[in-house]
């Protein structure tokens, strides 16, 4: 067996490994390319699309070659799906319902397009064929909800791949039951290391919760404003428990209830059923004009029986936290629920250096917003990925031959953690 990572061994971003047995070959993710972040979520597709991975049939202009057998998304974040549109339409490809879901309600936000023809699910710990390949999805805990990790099986070799996952979400226990299935015989294990580098423990999402529930209850007068992403769905259940623990109304925006809505029938999560107290929807004219174009008119209909006005917002503010977006900024600009109102920043503080980051919270600023850290200012949020003993124990655990990195900014702390680590270069073929 031949594993070849075409991108991830010394970045966050552009992950994809292509794996080969004699003459059948799969792919495993093939992601956008990001540069310096933690890993997942936001990328600037226009700018970012760098060099296609070089994969021999993968193409529909590589009719001479033997087509790959199938190609396997890890789970719903663009570093790992972002270029899979790029695929000749008739590989097939693998990748959960929700992810699925997820990556068709982003695409027909942001007008990109994905859409291969021959798509398959995938189920936790149920084996696939692929070609001479025989492939068993596990689900991981990850920012990114219904991700997999995958055992890739072949001849009498075996590949674990880690895809992007932790152990300190929501689903933290899916780790634990990775590890009591006791997969023998491992040759190499391509291991995630985001935070390989940190020696900071991670905070639970329970832990980020419980944060934000303190601070929704200090702020006795002016409304919370929460920057999060619409698709972290772990974390917003926890900003809506701790609105509720603070006796707060939860304002989102449709396009964050579309994304509930779509993933109730995958989970228990606040949605439009009317099982869910506290939850209101503002209607922002981009976003909501947005919906509209896709069709979702039905979907607004529901939804704008919990609708909340501008007025309204501004009567009851210190009972309010309301999810927000630059893209709202016609809508908040003069709205005076804002004045005196503080901002949590519930996503990668690393964005906050993004000049977009600081022009929003100029604008908000501008609106009589108290921005002034960490009393108006608060960044409240945990990783996406493993912190460094949770690697070491998955990885002990595992007890794999060789460990491969992927998805990391530091392949050199590798060697200093396992004495079996071998570290390859992008594009580099490494024989089990
Ligand atoms: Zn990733
Ligand atoms: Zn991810």
């Amino acid at each position: 067996m031949i594993i070849k990572i075409h991108r991830g061994t010394r970045e966050i971003g552009g992950s994809c490994v292509e794996i080969a047995h004699g003459k059948d070959r799969i792919v495993i993710d093939m992601g956008l390319p990001l540069i310096g972040d933690d890993g997942c979520g936001k990328a600037d597709i226009s700018k970012k699309i760098g060099t296609l991975p070089e994969i021999e049939g993968l193409y529909s202009s590589d009719e001479s070659k033997k087509r790959v057998s199938a190609l396997f998304v890890s789970h719903a974040h663009l570093d790992h799906y972002g270029l899979i549109h790029h695929a000749d339409r008739r590989v097939p490809v693998f990748l959960g319902r929700a992810t699925r879901e997820l990556i068709e309600i982003s695409c027909a936000m942001s007008g990109g397009s994905v859409a291969p023809d021959a798509w398959a699910p995938l189920d936790d710990r149920k084996p696939l064929e692929a070609g001479c390949f025989r492939v068993t999805p596990f689900l991981v805990d990850h920012s990114a909800m219904d991700a997999y990790a995958f055992l890739v099986e072949a001849g009498d070799r075996k590949v674990f791949y880690s895809g992007d996952f932790r152990a300190h979400g929501r689903k933290g226990r899916l780790m634990k039951g990775i590890i009591e299935d006791d997969i023998q015989d491992i040759d190499a294990l391509i291991l995630e290391g985001t935070n390989i580098a940190s020696r900071r423990k991670a905070k639970s999402e329970t832990d980020i919760e419980d944060e934000l529930a303190r601070f929704f209850k200090r702020k006795k007068d002016g409304i919370v404003l929460v920057s999060a992403s619409s698709q972290n769905l772990d974390r917003l259940v926890s900003i809506y428990k701790a609105a509720r623990k603070a006796g707060k109304t939860l304002v989102i925006d449709p396009y964050t209830a579309f994304v509930l809505d779509a993933m109730a029938k995958y989970g228990r999560f606040p949605d439009f059923s009317g099982a869910f107290g506290g939850l209101k929807v503002f209607f922002p004219t981009f976003i909501t004009g947005k919906l509209v174009d896709l069709g979702c008119w039905p979907k607004i209909v529901n939804f704008s029986k919990f609708k909340i006005t501008k007025e309204e917002l501004t009567e009851r503010r210190s009972g309010i936290v309301m999810m927000v977006k630059s893209s709202m900024k016609p809508n908040l600009r003069g709205l005076k629920a804002l004045e005196g109102g503080s901002l949590v920043w519930s996503m990668w503080d690393g964005y906050l250096k993004e000049e977009s980051s600081r022009r929003f919270l100029e604008f908000l600023g501008r609106q009589g917003m108290d921005l002034g850290a960490p009393a108006g200012l608060k960044v409240i949020h945990t990783s996406g990925h493993a912190d460094l003993e949770t690697l070491k124990s998955f990885a002990a655990s595992l007890a794999p031959k060789t460990i491969i990195p992927i998805h990391t900014m530091n392949p050199e702390k590798y060697g200093e953690t396992f004495n079996n680590a071998i570290m390859l270069k992008d594009g580099e073929e490494f024989e089990i």
